[in-house]
């Protein structure tokens, strides 16, 4: 059922880039920091606004539900939930949304995908019935989950199979289709996504250390690439495994021929460090490259 809902792209490097536009189409930043505390940011979400309406919401870390209202987005206008991984900073806020939908009009099912599941993390789908099947600490929504009960609506949740290496494309509707493929974030199972909507391209490359290059095939020609900036060039160890140093980030937005290069997921260990950031980044991409702040929006 999973191969059918997700299929091979073949991505078109330069045609996305000179149809995108036309003002329909915005990138919202919901949440530009880390998991840490102290960062005055949110963690990370960002949401997809077209023709004035919210329409794709990417990860739900702490404090993207108060980001989502303080956008003035109408939950019942979502169409897809997309999740990068399962960390806390990612999908904590993810209830918040579906309890919030019980005082929404909404009535269309909401489809929630995320990575399938490894050694140390959950699938999504077991995520989700962690949370919020029977058993879940939330288990008082679980009305949400179960076609059979009454609800108003129903999440579907899909997997992103970690095993395939390809980029797996899903078509949603006429205007919107959503890529995924599997990075590595070290031993977390993690994907990275790319939503096309009306000829415009926007890549959020999650957490990932980018080891394999599946971002860089991923973000080809893409207006946006969303780029995690959780690391300085000096990083080591552990961090550096998880993450990419901006060194890296340039490489990917200069090989995938990026429109433009949008850096969160902004920690204590990179926030001041923006010029060393900026420095890194420049030696490999060329075009603009900005930091992003809770609540920035970002027009095609
Ligand atoms: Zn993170």
């Amino acid at each position: 059922m999973r191969a059918c809902l997700f299929c091979c792209l073949v991505l078109l490097p330069g045609l996305l880039q000179a149809d995108c536009g036309k003002g329909r189409v915005t990138l919202q930043v919901l949440g530009s920091g880390g998991p840490e505390l102290g960062d005055g940011r949110a963690s990370s979400s960002y949401l997809i606004w077209l023709d004035g309406k919210a329409r794709v919401l990417v990860d739900t870390g702490a404090g993207a539900s108060r980001g989502f209202e303080m956008a003035g987005a109408k939950v019942e206008d979502l169409e897809a939930i997309l999740l990068t991984h399962l960390h806390v900073d990612h999908s904590v806020d993810l209830p918040s949304f579906i309890k919030a939908a019980f005082f929404s009009p909404r009535s269309n099912d909401l489809p929630v995908f995320g990575p399938g599941g490894n050694a140390l993390m959950p699938s999504t789908s077991e995520f989700v019935q962690l949370l919020m099947g029977s058993g879940g600490a939330f288990r008082y929504l679980g009305n949400y989950l179960d076609r059979t009960r009454a609800a108003a609506f129903h999440l579907h949740v899909r997997d992103i199979d970690l095993a395939d290496k390809a980029i797996q494309t899903r078509r949603l509707n006429d205007r919107l289709s959503f890529s995924a493929v599997p990075v590595d974030h070290g031993p977390v199972a993690a994907v990275a996504w790319r939503v096309d909507i009306l000829g415009c391209a926007i890549a959020f490359s999650g957490d990932t250390s980018n080891k394999g290059g599946a971002l860089t095939r991923l973000s080809a020609a893409a207006d946006i690439l969303v780029a995690h900036n959780a690391i300085p060039e000096t990083a080591t160890g552990a961090a550096r495994n998880l993450h990419m140093p901006p060194s890296e980030i340039g490489k990917v937005a200069a090989a995938a021929k990026v429109g433009k290069l949008i850096l969160s997921h902004r920690m204590r260990r990179t926030l001041g460090g923006e010029a060393l950031t900026a420095n890194g980044i420049r030696r490999y991409y060329s075009g603009p490259v900005l930091f992003a702040n809770d609540l920035d929006k970002f027009p095609l």
